[in-house]
């Protein structure tokens, strides 16, 4: 018997949300099933860079990117790309995030990023406590790599930072090259935070968790959930393809599939994707020690051990759109003039990142059902952000004190 009033929970989604709610409130004795369609960390969580980036406080919504995004758009050797025939279908999305492209908005969401992210490693400590690591975790630290030529998005991101308190260590090219030797000189300077991490197999670490989840009593079922709802006070339920099932509570944590069920909870929040790639460069990983990301170009490598993971770019282009070769070519691309010496590539992946137009997650109950809580929308930095989702989640279900302050995270910012 749990020591909390909450006797039963949902959790809908098996990505690294999912997960790591699953497990922080199974820790507390709250009875917990996790329902997936597949087997767990199959999409985003699968096939992403890796990075453990606390200090990666400042998003897209800035403005000094939206100028640049026409002639982004038009060039098909971009970070940023368009699927057109699913921008009728995204344009309240890019009207809003239009909208949360001011300074203020900026800041706004660099606060309350960094409220989480500062967190974020601690959090992800404490669980890999309990689960061994080794060749699964990498301690090196991330570098980021720039040319001259956007210097004064540079000095903003640097500035906003500094602003923060976000330690960073600004290396000129010399520097950056006496870390990783292999790169062409082909950047100006860059930042290394040497206090970031990086995961060998991000999948890896997410299957060890989710075992830990099961070892200590957690559920799991296989079935695509067709439908939520909250009966009553003290009841919801979760329908899939095959029954129904009743608990508590419910945690909608489906990534970037959350939106179908937030529309039939009555609520519109604008949840969209930026479509994102990878490739795999077999037995290539011994080029780099660490990430490297090449902030000109949208893109980065990760050492990892399926050899070196090259992975990048934006595509604006929903869930149902195919991948788009373009995309590959334009990392292989990029991957090459950082490292001429690869060659043949493997693993074409498409991942879909769950992004709201403020950039911040949606962390918290649900306006109309306060028995479903929502927890999705982390975009670029929901690896990073799992285990300390995981925390304020369990959290909230289990009526904790909490210091922070999570409003900026609720769903209501959008009614
Ligand atoms: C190319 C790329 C690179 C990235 N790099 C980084 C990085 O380096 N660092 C970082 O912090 N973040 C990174 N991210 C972001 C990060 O991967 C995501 O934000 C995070 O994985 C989202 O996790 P999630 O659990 O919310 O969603 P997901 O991992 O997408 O999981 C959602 C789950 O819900 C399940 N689901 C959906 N619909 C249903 C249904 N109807 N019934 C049952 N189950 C359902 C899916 O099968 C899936 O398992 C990257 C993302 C991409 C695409």
């Amino acid at each position: 018997m749990n020591n909390y009033k909450c006797k039963s929970v949902g959790v809908v989604g098996a990505g690294i949300q999912g997960v790591c709610v699953g497990l922080h409130l199974i820790k507390k004795g709250i009875p917990v099933t996790i329902f997936d369609k597949q087997d767990p960390g199959r999409m985003a969580s699968y096939g992403n860079a890796g990075h453990f980036s606390p200090y990666a406080v400042l998003q897209l919504n800035r403005p000094d990117i939206i100028y640049d995004i026409p002639k982004m758009l038009f060039t098909s050797y971009g970070p940023l790309a368009l699927k057109w025939n699913y921008i009728p279908k995204m344009l309240p999305w890019i009207l809003k995030y239009l909208k949360s492209s001011t300074k203020k908005s900026m800041m706004h969401t660099a606060k309350y990023m960094h409220q989480i992210l500062n967190l974020s490693l601690d959090a992800y400590d404490d669980l890999f406590k309990e689960i061994d690591t080794s060749n699964l975790v990498e301690r090196k630290g991330i570098i980021y790599i720039w040319t001259n030529k956007n210097k004064k998005s540079r000095d903003l991101e640097i500035k906003v930072r500094d602003q923060l308190g976000v330690k960073q260590k600004i290396l000129n090219q010399k520097e950056i090259l006496d870390l990783e030797p292999k790169l062409s000189p082909v950047f100006d300077a860059g930042a290394f935070y040497d206090y970031a991490y990086h995961a060998r197999d991000p999948h890896g670490i997410l299957i060890k968790l989710f075992e830990l989840f099961l070892k200590k009593g957690g559920k799991f079922i296989k079935s695509e959930v067709k439908n939520l709802k909250q009966i009553d006070k003290d009841k919801t339920e979760i329908t899939t393809s095959e029954t129904n099932y009743s608990f508590e509570k419910i945690v909608l944590a489906c990534g970037a599939f959350s939106k179908k069920f937030t529309d039939e909870l009555g609520e519109n929040i604008p949840l969209d994707t930026e479509r994102g790639y990878h490739v795999h460069f077999e037995n290539m990983d011994h080029l780099i020690s660490r990430p490297v990301i090449f902030l000109d170009r949208g893109f980065g490598m990760t050492p990892m051990n399926q050899g070196l993971r090259a992975v990048g770019t934006v595509e604006l282009g929903g869930l149902k759109n195919p991948l788009s070769k373009k995309r590959i070519d334009y990392i292989l691309r990029c991957s090459k003039e950082l490292l001429p010496q690869l060659k043949n590539h493997k693993d074409e992946w498409l991942g879909f990142r769950p992004t709201l137009p403020d950039f911040l997650p949606v962390l918290g109950p649900s306006l109309k059902n306060k028995n479903i809580i929502y927890s999705f929308g982390h975009q670029h930095l929901g690896w990073t952000l799992g285990a300390i989702t995981g925390k304020i989640i369990s959290g909230i279900i289990s009526e904790e004190n909490t210091n922070l302050n999570l409003q900026p995270y609720s769903s209501s910012r959008f009614s």
